[in-house]
């Protein structure tokens, strides 16, 4: 019987497929966090893994890495399940080798399929494999993947021998040429070619059409390396070349060039031309390393810095690439495995009622502890993150975090406390917002009006009409919102008028010596005052000293969030600080 395996944290999604694919008679296992999806399927081997992508623990990515490191489940066929929103990690599942995806929520056909698809793929090629006498089926699974059914060409897992080939090849013909003159070594270049925002073109292609583009464009760096050298093909769509040796310098670019000028030709699919562009990264036996995964390592973070500059184009490696780790293609690696190495941390800022003189609850603020930066600021990594599609990831962990914590302290007795936690634009706009937010909200049992997100002007003008809807919608589960960094946009308080706030923050350049400045005082009573018509609390940030708190008081902000009080610090360090306690009344309010 045909097994299947689930790994899908989300238990109304876990459910339907289990329901649909015991209807058609497959039989069933599930897992409901990377963790024990990984072990199931290295203890049971089923024949097929379907996984979602975003959970706790490991998420799908790291499940298809674990399960490729392992010869018996390497072969597996592997579907992700993703929502919308990720669709641009596909690339990253691509990459990994994944062999298909499903868009949540797909339906019963789709999910039928895609499964039945991969079965019989895997099942002509074991059979294929069976017929050879004698012959393990599993042991060749796993001979079959040194050669890529796609491309045809081999895989990751030939490159060493094929690099060591070469390598002892050109040492032989060095010795033959030199004779008993000096030896000159000889000089491998390793090529890393990728393709450009190859995940944006097969979004808009479908799985056929897809497959077929990318066996051309394999083709053609095939037919570019011919017979100077060797081409593999690494995970989704990246390539590795390695030529046999070269001369001098001057040929090695040459070569380069030439990869890049082959695709200024488009492809053609089905009478629609294609233009897909490369970058190219190069590293050089012996002179940047001897160990192939070391060169390639280095080649690839050269294409990094080529497609940094635009894509088209090739680098050489420079070993300052490697030196300072300033740049930021490293920060970018570093960031890709910041929460898994549990680098970043959440910490907590107090907001103080200016009424009471109690704390009313605490912003959350992230931190990223980097082994060789230090602190690196959110100002830093945030945009960052953003732009390579981890910001959802994050904001998951700060979420999460930051509710496991409201509820500790909210059983201390703070029954009041309220958590404010930033919401990107990227995270606004995720579609399953709603019910991921529902989620955490449900498994760490928080009344919703304990948590506030803020979001900032920029984030809702984008696209005003749908932020108003979508924000609407996450009203109905009960949660407040705020506008943060007021004042610094352009919008008029009453075009915010029609985004359904609760809160105002007051950004924190007007908060500034706004004793002194007369025109940030008034501005800062206007808002006050028009806020509170609106039916607004008004709460201002960056209060560093009494005389603020006092101009802030006196003109009614509710209340107020700074220096003045406390900075933003860990968990443990907010619990044991004195306004915490139960009776603690600020004598400076
Ligand atoms: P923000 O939302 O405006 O956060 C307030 C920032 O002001 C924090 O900087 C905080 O440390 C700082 N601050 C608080 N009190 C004072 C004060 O009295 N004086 C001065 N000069 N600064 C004060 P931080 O932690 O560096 O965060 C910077 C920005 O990074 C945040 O600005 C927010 O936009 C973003 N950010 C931080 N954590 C998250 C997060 O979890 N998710 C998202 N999407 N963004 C975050
Ligand atoms: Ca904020
Ligand atoms: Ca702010």
């Amino acid at each position: 019987m045909t097994t299947i395996l689930i790994i899908e944290d989300d238990d109304i999604v876990r459910k339907l497929v289990r329901k649909i694919l015991t209807q058609e008679g497959y039989k069933v296992m599930e897992a409901s966090d990377g963790n024990s999806g990984t072990k199931l399927a290295q203890e049971n081997q089923p024949d097929l893994i379907v996984c979602d992508i975003m959970m706790p623990q490991l998420n799908g990515y790291q499940v298809l890495e674990l399960l490729q490191c392992n010869q018996e489940t390497e072969a597996i066929p592997f579907i992700f399940l993703t929502a919308k929103a990720e669709k641009q990690y596909m690339r990253q599942g691509m990459q990994l080798g994944a062999d298909d995806y499903l868009t949540k929520p797909f339906t019963k056909n789709e999910l039928l399929g895609a499964v039945s698809a991969r079965l019989t793929k895997y099942s002509s090629l074991k059979q294929r494999y069976a017929g050879s006498p004698g012959k393990d089926v599993d042991a060749q699974l796993s001979q079959r993947t040194n050669r890529d059914a796609l491309t045809n060409l081999p895989t990751q897992l030939a490159l060493r021998d094929l690099f060591n080939q070469i390598v002892q090849a050109s040492a032989k013909s060095s010795k033959n040429k030199s004779g008993d003159g000096p030896k000159t070594p000889s000089v491998l270049p390793v090529f890393c070619i990728s393709l450009d925002r190859f995940q944006r073109v097969i979004a808009t292609l479908g799985y056929e059409s897809a497959t077929a583009l990318f066996q051309a464009i394999a083709q053609r760096i095939k037919d570019i390396v011919s017979t100077q050298g060797v081409v593999v093909r690494l995970s989704g769509d990246d390539f590795c070349a390695i030529l046999k040796a070269v001369d001098n310098k001057q040929s090695i670019l040459n070569f380069a060039q030439e990869l890049i000028d082959s695709f200024k030709e488009p492809f053609t699919l089905e009478d629609q031309k294609i233009f897909v562009g490369i970058s190219v990264g190069i590293a050089i036996y012996p002179r940047d390393n001897l160990d192939i995964r070391d060169l390639l390592q280095n080649a690839n973070k050269a294409m990094l810095k080529s497609r940094q500059k635009g894509g088209n184009q090739y680098q050489l490696f420079t070993a300052a690439f490697n030196v300072g780790k300033s740049n930021l293609i490293t920060l970018e690696t570093d960031l890709r495995y910041a929460i898994q190495r549990e680098e970043i941390e959440v910490h907590y800022q107090p907001k103080m009622d200016l009424q009471t003189g109690k704390i009313k609850g605490s912003e959350a603020l992230l931190r990223w502890y980097h082994p060789e930066r230090g602190a690196v600021p959110p100002n830093q990594f945030l945009p960052l993150a953003e732009e390579i599609g981890l910001i959802e990831e994050i904001g998951e962990f700060v979420l999460n975090q930051s509710c496991r914590q409201l509820k500790i302290w909210q059983n201390t007795g703070l029954n009041t406390f309220q958590m404010s936690v930033n919401l990107s634009a990227r995270q606004f706009n995720q579609l399953n917002l709603h019910q991921r937010l529902s989620r955490i909200l449900i498994d760490n049992s928080i009344e919703p009006e304990h948590l506030e997100l803020e979001l900032t002007e920029s984030t809702l003008v984008q696209n005003a009409e749908v932020a108003v809807r979508r924000l609407k919608a996450l009203k109905t589960l009960g949660v407040a919102i705020a506008i943060d960094d007021f004042g610094t946009g352009y919008s008029s308080l009453s075009y915010l008028q029609q985004f359904p706030f609760d809160v105002l923050k007051i950004d924190r350049s007007f908060v500034k010596n706004i004793h002194l400045n007369k025109a940030n005082s008034a501005i800062i009573t206007a808002i006050i005052t028009m806020a509170h018509q609106l039916g607004l609390k008004v709460i201002a940030e960056g209060v560093e000293s009494q005389e603020e708190l006092d101009f802030l008081k006196k003109h009614d902000c509710d209340a107020i969030q700074g220096f003045l009080f406390s900075y933003a610090v860990s968990a443990k360090e907010f619990s044991s600080s004195p306004f915490m306690s139960n009776d603690f009344q600020s004598d400076l309010i």
